[in-house]
Protein backbone atom coordinates (compact mmCIF):
# COMPACT_ATOMS: atom_id res chain seq x y z
CA UNK A 1 0.00 0.00 0.00
CA UNK A 2 1.32 3.60 -0.89
CA UNK A 3 1.50 6.15 1.10
CA UNK A 4 -2.18 7.21 1.74
CA UNK A 5 -3.24 10.80 1.85
CA UNK A 6 -6.34 12.35 3.12
CA UNK A 7 -7.48 15.96 3.70
CA UNK A 8 -7.30 17.10 7.53
CA UNK A 9 -10.87 17.06 7.84
CA UNK A 10 -11.16 13.60 6.21
CA UNK A 11 -8.86 12.60 8.68
CA UNK A 12 -10.08 14.38 11.40
CA UNK A 13 -13.36 11.91 11.18
CA UNK A 14 -10.92 9.16 12.35
CA UNK A 15 -11.48 10.20 15.44
CA UNK A 16 -14.78 9.84 15.68
CA UNK A 17 -14.76 6.65 14.16
CA UNK A 18 -12.33 5.89 17.20
CA UNK A 19 -14.40 7.18 19.77
CA UNK A 20 -17.74 5.44 17.89
CA UNK A 21 -15.84 2.07 18.14
CA UNK A 22 -14.49 3.02 21.77
CA UNK A 23 -18.04 3.28 22.69
CA UNK A 24 -18.64 -0.37 20.68
CA UNK A 25 -16.34 -1.71 22.88
CA UNK A 26 -17.26 -0.68 25.75
CA UNK A 27 -20.98 -1.72 24.88
CA UNK A 28 -19.46 -4.98 24.46
CA UNK A 29 -17.54 -5.26 27.06
CA UNK A 30 -20.44 -4.13 29.18
CA UNK A 31 -23.11 -6.81 27.77
CA UNK A 32 -20.20 -9.81 28.66
CA UNK A 33 -19.80 -8.47 31.92
CA UNK A 34 -23.89 -7.90 33.25
CA UNK A 35 -23.52 -8.97 36.47
CA UNK A 36 -27.56 -10.73 36.13
CA UNK A 37 -25.18 -13.33 33.63
CA UNK A 38 -23.24 -14.11 36.22
CA UNK A 39 -25.79 -14.38 38.83
CA UNK A 40 -28.30 -16.24 36.73
CA UNK A 41 -25.57 -19.07 35.96
CA UNK A 42 -24.83 -19.43 39.58
CA UNK A 43 -28.89 -19.58 39.99
CA UNK A 44 -28.49 -22.43 36.59
CA UNK A 45 -25.54 -24.02 38.53
CA UNK A 46 -28.07 -24.25 41.79
CA UNK A 47 -31.07 -25.20 40.35
CA UNK A 48 -29.52 -27.97 38.80
CA UNK A 49 -28.10 -29.41 42.08
CA UNK A 50 -31.35 -29.16 43.64
CA UNK A 51 -32.88 -31.13 41.13
CA UNK A 52 -30.22 -33.81 41.65
CA UNK A 53 -30.74 -33.61 45.50
CA UNK A 54 -34.47 -34.08 44.64
CA UNK A 55 -34.06 -37.48 42.60
CA UNK A 56 -31.69 -38.36 45.25
CA UNK A 57 -34.12 -37.94 47.64
CA UNK A 58 -37.34 -39.17 46.39
CA UNK A 59 -35.26 -42.34 44.97
CA UNK A 60 -34.54 -43.29 48.89
CA UNK A 61 -37.99 -42.02 49.67
CA UNK A 62 -39.33 -44.99 47.25
CA UNK A 63 -36.72 -47.81 48.52
CA UNK A 64 -37.53 -46.94 52.09
CA UNK A 65 -41.19 -47.15 51.64
CA UNK A 66 -40.78 -51.05 50.00
CA UNK A 67 -38.60 -51.54 53.28
CA UNK A 68 -41.30 -50.29 55.56
CA UNK A 69 -43.66 -52.40 54.04
CA UNK A 70 -41.73 -55.45 54.11
CA UNK A 71 -40.83 -54.92 57.30
CA UNK A 72 -44.58 -54.43 58.25
CA UNK A 73 -45.74 -57.71 56.70
CA UNK A 74 -43.07 -59.42 58.73
CA UNK A 75 -44.11 -58.01 61.17
CA UNK A 76 -47.86 -58.94 60.68
CA UNK A 77 -46.11 -62.63 59.76
CA UNK A 78 -44.63 -62.88 63.48
CA UNK A 79 -47.84 -61.49 65.00
CA UNK A 80 -49.66 -64.20 63.54
CA UNK A 81 -47.64 -66.90 63.97
CA UNK A 82 -47.39 -65.98 68.20
CA UNK A 83 -51.06 -65.86 68.04
CA UNK A 84 -51.79 -69.55 66.58
CA UNK A 85 -49.24 -70.91 68.91
CA UNK A 86 -50.67 -68.90 72.01
CA UNK A 87 -54.18 -70.32 70.73
CA UNK A 88 -52.88 -73.82 70.57
CA UNK A 89 -51.09 -73.29 74.64
CA UNK A 90 -54.39 -71.50 75.25
CA UNK A 91 -56.36 -74.83 73.82
CA UNK A 92 -54.53 -76.58 75.95
CA UNK A 93 -54.10 -79.20 72.38
CA UNK A 94 -50.46 -79.38 73.71
CA UNK A 95 -49.94 -81.79 76.80
CA UNK A 96 -46.31 -83.33 76.36
CA UNK A 97 -43.77 -81.55 78.53
CA UNK A 98 -41.28 -81.07 75.87
CA UNK A 99 -43.85 -80.25 73.03
CA UNK A 100 -45.17 -77.82 75.87
CA UNK A 101 -41.57 -75.74 76.39
CA UNK A 102 -40.62 -76.13 72.90
CA UNK A 103 -43.66 -74.24 72.27
CA UNK A 104 -43.39 -71.78 75.01
CA UNK A 105 -39.56 -70.97 73.62
CA UNK A 106 -40.70 -70.31 69.95
CA UNK A 107 -43.26 -67.90 71.08
CA UNK A 108 -40.82 -66.17 73.64
CA UNK A 109 -38.20 -66.02 70.45
CA UNK A 110 -40.83 -64.80 68.34
CA UNK A 111 -41.94 -62.02 70.76
CA UNK A 112 -37.85 -61.28 70.45
CA UNK A 113 -38.23 -61.00 66.63
CA UNK A 114 -41.36 -58.50 66.86
CA UNK A 115 -39.48 -56.63 68.75
CA UNK A 116 -36.47 -56.33 66.57
CA UNK A 117 -38.77 -56.00 63.80
CA UNK A 118 -40.77 -53.31 65.23
CA UNK A 119 -37.47 -51.56 66.33
CA UNK A 120 -36.82 -51.44 62.19
CA UNK A 121 -39.73 -50.45 61.22
CA UNK A 122 -39.38 -47.39 63.62
CA UNK A 123 -36.16 -46.07 62.23
CA UNK A 124 -37.31 -46.82 58.47
CA UNK A 125 -40.32 -44.24 60.03
CA UNK A 126 -37.97 -41.96 61.36
CA UNK A 127 -35.44 -42.08 58.09
CA UNK A 128 -38.66 -41.51 56.23
CA UNK A 129 -39.75 -37.96 58.14
CA UNK A 130 -36.15 -36.83 57.92
CA UNK A 131 -36.29 -37.66 54.01
CA UNK A 132 -39.61 -35.93 53.72
CA UNK A 133 -38.59 -32.78 55.60
CA UNK A 134 -35.43 -32.31 53.26
CA UNK A 135 -37.83 -32.98 49.76
CA UNK A 136 -39.72 -29.80 51.08
CA UNK A 137 -36.78 -27.75 52.28
CA UNK A 138 -34.90 -28.71 48.73
CA UNK A 139 -38.83 -27.89 47.09
CA UNK A 140 -39.00 -24.65 48.28
CA UNK A 141 -36.04 -23.29 47.77
CA UNK A 142 -36.29 -24.98 44.38
CA UNK A 143 -39.76 -22.72 43.50
CA UNK A 144 -38.06 -19.64 45.41
CA UNK A 145 -34.95 -20.11 42.88
CA UNK A 146 -37.21 -20.32 40.20
CA UNK A 147 -39.00 -16.80 40.96
CA UNK A 148 -35.48 -15.49 42.13
CA UNK A 149 -34.39 -16.73 38.16
CA UNK A 150 -36.78 -14.80 36.37
CA UNK A 151 -36.59 -11.95 38.03
CA UNK A 152 -33.12 -11.59 36.97
CA UNK A 153 -33.87 -12.65 33.53
CA UNK A 154 -35.61 -9.40 33.47
CA UNK A 155 -33.15 -7.71 34.23
CA UNK A 156 -30.54 -9.19 31.78
CA UNK A 157 -33.16 -8.64 29.76
CA UNK A 158 -33.96 -5.16 30.01
CA UNK A 159 -29.97 -4.08 30.32
CA UNK A 160 -29.07 -6.25 26.78
CA UNK A 161 -31.72 -4.70 25.17
CA UNK A 162 -30.71 -1.20 26.76
CA UNK A 163 -27.34 -2.15 25.26
CA UNK A 164 -28.57 -3.09 22.04
CA UNK A 165 -29.90 0.17 21.44
CA UNK A 166 -27.01 1.79 22.17
CA UNK A 167 -25.07 -0.33 19.84
CA UNK A 168 -27.20 -0.20 16.99
CA UNK A 169 -27.26 3.71 17.46
CA UNK A 170 -23.18 3.89 17.71
CA UNK A 171 -23.31 1.33 14.92
CA UNK A 172 -25.58 3.30 12.56
CA UNK A 173 -23.45 6.31 13.12
CA UNK A 174 -19.84 4.34 12.57
CA UNK A 175 -21.73 3.27 9.44
CA UNK A 176 -22.30 7.41 8.18
CA UNK A 177 -18.70 8.25 9.18
CA UNK A 178 -17.21 5.33 7.98
CA UNK A 179 -18.90 6.47 4.25
CA UNK A 180 -16.96 9.38 4.51
CA UNK A 181 -13.72 8.03 4.62
CA UNK A 182 -11.95 6.87 1.52
CA UNK A 183 -11.52 3.70 1.24
CA UNK A 184 -7.62 3.38 1.31
CA UNK A 185 -7.83 5.33 4.87
CA UNK A 186 -10.25 3.33 6.08
CA UNK A 187 -8.65 -0.03 5.40
CA UNK A 188 -5.74 1.28 7.22
CA UNK A 189 -7.78 2.66 10.17
CA UNK A 190 -8.89 -0.78 10.84
CA UNK A 191 -6.12 -2.84 10.07
CA UNK A 192 -4.47 -0.82 12.89
CA UNK A 193 -7.62 -1.50 15.12
CA UNK A 194 -7.76 -5.16 14.67
CA UNK A 195 -4.15 -5.30 16.18
CA UNK A 196 -4.29 -2.23 18.45
CA UNK A 197 -7.62 -2.17 19.82
CA UNK A 198 -7.72 1.69 18.42
CA UNK A 199 -6.60 2.26 15.01
CA UNK A 200 -6.15 6.48 15.66
CA UNK A 201 -5.43 8.98 17.98
CA UNK A 202 -5.18 12.75 18.26
CA UNK A 203 -1.89 14.11 18.26
CA UNK A 204 -2.36 16.43 21.80
CA UNK A 205 0.24 18.84 23.23
CA UNK A 206 2.70 16.97 21.45
CA UNK A 207 1.19 13.91 22.93
CA UNK A 208 0.42 10.86 21.29
CA UNK A 209 -3.20 10.16 22.44
CA UNK A 210 -3.27 6.38 21.91
CA UNK A 211 0.05 5.12 23.76
CA UNK A 212 -0.26 8.89 26.04
CA UNK A 213 3.66 9.33 25.22
CA UNK A 214 5.04 12.50 24.42
CA UNK A 215 6.78 12.64 21.06
CA UNK A 216 10.51 14.14 20.99
CA UNK A 217 11.33 17.17 18.91
CA UNK A 218 12.64 15.10 16.10
CA UNK A 219 9.61 13.43 15.32
CA UNK A 220 7.60 16.91 16.28
CA UNK A 221 9.76 18.67 13.70
CA UNK A 222 9.04 16.00 11.10
CA UNK A 223 5.21 16.68 11.75
CA UNK A 224 5.46 20.14 11.34
CA UNK A 225 7.28 19.69 7.98
CA UNK A 226 4.53 17.50 6.27
CA UNK A 227 2.21 18.28 4.01
CA UNK A 228 -1.47 18.54 5.83
CA UNK A 229 -2.83 15.69 4.01
CA UNK A 230 -0.12 13.26 4.54
CA UNK A 231 -1.67 10.45 7.22
CA UNK A 232 1.15 10.33 9.85
CA UNK A 233 1.73 7.33 12.19
CA UNK A 234 2.99 7.51 15.65
CA UNK A 235 6.60 6.28 15.58
CA UNK A 236 5.78 4.22 19.45
CA UNK A 237 1.88 2.65 18.47
CA UNK A 238 1.90 2.70 14.78
CA UNK A 239 -1.22 4.28 15.27
CA UNK A 240 -2.57 7.07 12.83
CA UNK A 241 -1.68 10.03 14.76
CA UNK A 242 -4.23 12.95 13.53
CA UNK A 243 -3.17 16.52 14.01
CA UNK A 244 -5.69 18.98 15.75
CA UNK A 245 -5.24 22.20 16.56
CA UNK A 246 -4.33 21.51 20.08
CA UNK A 247 -1.71 19.54 18.76
CA UNK A 248 1.04 21.81 19.94
CA UNK A 249 2.93 22.10 16.55
ZN1 LIG B 1 1.21 6.53 19.98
Amino acid sequence: MGPVKASPQTQLRLLELADLDAELARLDHRRRGLPEVAELARLEARASELKDALVVTETELGDLAREQSRAERDVDQVRTRIDRDRARLDAGQVSAARELASLQSEVESLHRRQGDLEEVVLELMERKEELESRRDELTTERDSLGSEMTAVAAKRDAAVNEIDEQESKASDRRGQIAAEVPADLLKLYDQIRSTRGVGAAALRAGRCEGCHLSLNTVDLNVIRASAPDEVIRCEECRRILVRTPESGL
